[in-house]
């Protein structure tokens, strides 16, 4: 019976698993759930989603995997394809991945939504804050469980623990937007 106290959104495994062991660490009953319709292209984002799931069976936590939405992803960012990184698209991002997770949070009984969104030095806290706020704002019963995951040595556990793993390290944020060429 997966747990619902608190519905962890996943973005990749790197950014995940120091965040998910500090939280089994605690004590914290979770369930995973990955919705990621900005990753680009699909082949990685198998290969991120397959890197949560692989740690999710060895840490025996419950995986919630959503569809892939690329064709919504694109709607939504229409017109801001141009922005930086840490722009106007990626509060739409972070918003529209964590409006479904919250829906799915309600929809589902979880008394509290939290996502690993903003533990990469490359995001803006502010905007994943925001999004996540917002996001569980329409339910009642429902928290926005907003912390800092890179204080507490956070950062470092983050690196160690991908290491340690082995993860597959993607080389930029994920939406086709934000490859280097
Ligand atoms: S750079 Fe990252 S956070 Fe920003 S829109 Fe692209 S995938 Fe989303």
């Amino acid at each position: 019976m997966p747990s619902t106290d608190l519905l962890l959104h996943v973005c990749c495994a790197p950014c995940s698993a120091g965040i998910i062991e500090t939280l089994l660490d605690e004590g914290q009953g979770l369930t995973l759930y990955f919705y990621n319709p900005n990753i680009h292209p699909f082949e990685e984002y198998e290969r991120r989603k397959a890197e949560v799931k692989r740690f999710s069976v060895k840490k025996g936590v419950p995986f919630i995997d959503a569809d892939h939405d690329p064709d919504k992803w694109m709607l939504r960012v229409k017109g801001l394809e141009d922005e930086k990184e840490r722009g106007r698209r990626c509060q739409v991002c972070f918003d529209m991945r964590l409006e479904r997770a919250a829906l799915y949070a309600h929809d589902n009984g979880f008394k509290a939504l939290a996502t690993t969104n903003g533990i990469s030095r490359w995001k803006d806290p502010r905007q994943v804050r925001l999004a996540g706020v917002n996001a569980v704002a329409p339910y009642a019963g429902l928290a926005f469980l907003d912390r800092d995951w890179r204080k507490g040595k956070g950062i470092e556990r983050m690196q160690a623990v991908s290491k340690r793993e082995d993860f597959y390290r993607q080389k930029y944020c994920g939406c086709e937007y934000s490859i280097l060429k």
